[in-house]
């Protein structure tokens, strides 16, 4: 399963754990702390409700390319894989990223 995340969100996640972008509000950042501390269940629980935020807290905390990934997304340093597009939101699709419309479109 493969979730768009915006450059929004991407900034929001790296802030919560320390590699720069910018603070979320104050629910966001509570939503964030509990994605931190939960465990992979309630995570799951947490990102039927918030999916692309789940999407980008399990990247940064399990994938070796995440923050990279984050820190190139929340810059507009992303385009995308098929229509050169930079507006996003995207999809990670291994070191393919497409843009949503792009992504659906292939499904
Ligand atoms: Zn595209």
């Amino acid at each position: 399963m493969s979730t768009a995340i915006s450059p929004e969100i991407a900034a929001h996640v790296l802030a919560h754990f320390g590699h720069g972008g910018y603070e979320a509000g104050s629910f966001t950042r509570h939503l964030l702390s509990a994605m931190d501390t939960a465990d992979p269940a309630n995570l799951a629980r947490l990102g039927e409700a918030f999916p692309a935020y789940a999407a980008a807290v399990v990247g940064i905390k399990y994938d070796p390319e995440g923050v990279a990934f984050l820190q190139r997304l929340a810059s507009g340093g992303i385009t995308c894989a098929n229509c050169e597009g930079g507006d996003g939101p995207f999809v990670t699709v291994g070191t393919s990223p497409l843009c949503e419309p792009c992504h659906q479109g292939r499904q």
